[in-house]
């Protein structure tokens, strides 16, 4: 049984701990979330006061060229290629993660139109993220496409020679659990099927090799694990072999090859700068930059490879601790044991052991750990997932950050949970209220 002086001896051995001094961080809270919005960099609120202050207040429309504002989103995706296995010149960093999926799965629909006209499904999971599942729905109803929602495990028996695109999302929003992204796209592309991978919750959470295995169009988040703050700019990437085929579908300005020549016709810019549209937004892409910055000063400490090493030390010792400690409240593992099969959370399915069919109880005992201070989340289930399946029932959700976490905090957090369930005091009214945010 792992006890407190255990964690604090791993921590003391922790060769990333001073990482965490990067952020500023609530006293008293314990945060679980960073899967949601990662936390502030303290070089963000410097950063953010100085473009505003000297760039912009000072500089004006000169910053343009001057803070180099007009090269940030290539700069930016440059600083992403490193932690998603892709090379200089293939990323940019722009518009929402639900804008970008919007522009890759609208080319790689045009690619398959051309390639093999004849192919009229796409594939995706049914517990996909609800964003990605809606525009995968808008643009099916429009190009005349049948959308297929299929299990985790029914993938590769789903990949027909009908299917035209498969789009997944690496690591699963409310399991945890993750694909393994070379396999499953060497099976899509035996098939005849183009890949689309969203990597909300694996861009600097888990190793990602984007080009070594081979994908085609990938996606991902800026306020997740890049700590990139609240509605941070997300970020885009096309296989090379790819990028030049298609004009993404949002032709705007910024992707034209000269947009200061102001021609009346639109000529895509060489390579992924055709999937930037319009201005982009200088303050939130400067934050960015700092999030970017606090994963990246893992990388003389062995990078992406050492933040996972210690992430899987984590959720192994968060589960560990869990089954130990929190026995016989209800609560069982949504996430899959296996080191290769999930990313950097745990997520605890949670009945009421006395009323299996009735309220599970995980959203008021989420309230009540954030009451407390440590702070995860509630994803309601999704019976249509079936009964037995991972995420058909209530979820309670702790994504567990390497860089700003510790073994001391996973031993808290663990004991506050078995804490809110032993004294019952979910049960207070207050923590049942819901919320518009979950
Ligand atoms: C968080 C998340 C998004 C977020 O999309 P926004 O456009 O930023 O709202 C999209 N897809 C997945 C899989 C996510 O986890």
């Amino acid at each position: 049984m792992t006890t407190l002086q255990d964690c604090r001896a791993l921590d003391a051995q922790d060769p990333l701990r001073a990482l965490r001094d990067q952020f500023s961080i609530p006293e008293g809270v314990i945060y679980l979330d960073g899967n949601s919005l990662g936390v502030l960099p303290k070089t963000a609120m410097a950063r953010v006061a100085e473009v505003v202050t000297q760039e912009w207040g000072h500089g004006l429309i000169r910053s343009w060229n001057s803070a180099g504002w007009f090269e940030l989103p290539q700069r930016l995706g440059d600083k992403i290629a490193r932690l998603i296995g892709a090379a200089p010149g293939e990323v940019v960093a722009t518009d929402s993660t639900s804008v970008n999926l919007y522009k890759v799965l609208s080319a790689a629909l045009h690619i398959a139109a051309q390639d093999a006209p004849q192919r009229k499904v796409m594939v995706s999971e049914r517990s996909n993220f609800p964003t990605d599942l809606y525009i995968a729905q808008a643009l099916c109803a429009e190009r005349g496409l049948r959308l297929q929602l299929v299990e985790p495990d029914e993938v590769a028996a789903a990949l027909t020679p009908e299917v035209a695109v498969l789009m997944l999302t690496h690591v699963n929003y409310r399991t945890g659990a993750m694909h393994d992204m070379a396999a499953v796209t060497a099976a899509a592309h035996a098939a005849g099927a183009l890949t689309v991978w969203d990597l909300a919750h694996s861009a600097g959470a888990v190793p990602v090799e984007l080009n070594a295995s081979n994908a085609d169009f990938s996606i991902g988040c800026g306020y997740k694990y890049l700590n990139g703050g609240p509605g941070a700019p997300a970020f885009v990437w096309v296989n090379p072999r790819h990028a030049e085929r298609f004009w993404q579908p949002l032709a705007g300005w910024w992707g034209h090859a000269a947009p200061f020549q102001f021609t009346p016709d639109y000529r895509p810019a060489p390579g992924i700068a055709r999937y930037l549209c319009g201005t982009q937004p200088m303050l939130s892409l400067a934050a960015l930059e700092c999030g970017l910055d606090t994963v990246l000063a893992a990388e003389p400490l062995g990078g992406m490879v050492a933040l996972r090493a210690k992430s899987l030390a984590l959720t192994d010792l968060f589960i560990e601790l869990t089954e130990q400690r929190c026995a016989g409240y209800g609560l069982g593992l949504a996430t899959p044991r296996a080191h290769a099969q999930r990313g950097s959370q745990v997520c605890l399915t949670r009945t009421h052991p006395q009323d299996p069919e009735g309220d599970s109880g995980a959203y008021a005992i989420v309230q009540a750990l954030i009451a407390r201070g440590v702070i995860g989340d509630f994803r309601a289930g999704d019976p249509s997932t079936g009964p037995g399946r991972r995420g058909a029932l209530d979820i309670l959700r702790f994504g567990l950050t390497p860089l700003y976490l510790g073994f001391e905090d996973v031993w808290h957090a663990v004991e506050h949970l078995r804490q809110v369930l032993e004294t019952g005091e979910w049960q207070r009214a207050e923590f049942n209220q819901k919320m518009a945010v979950t």
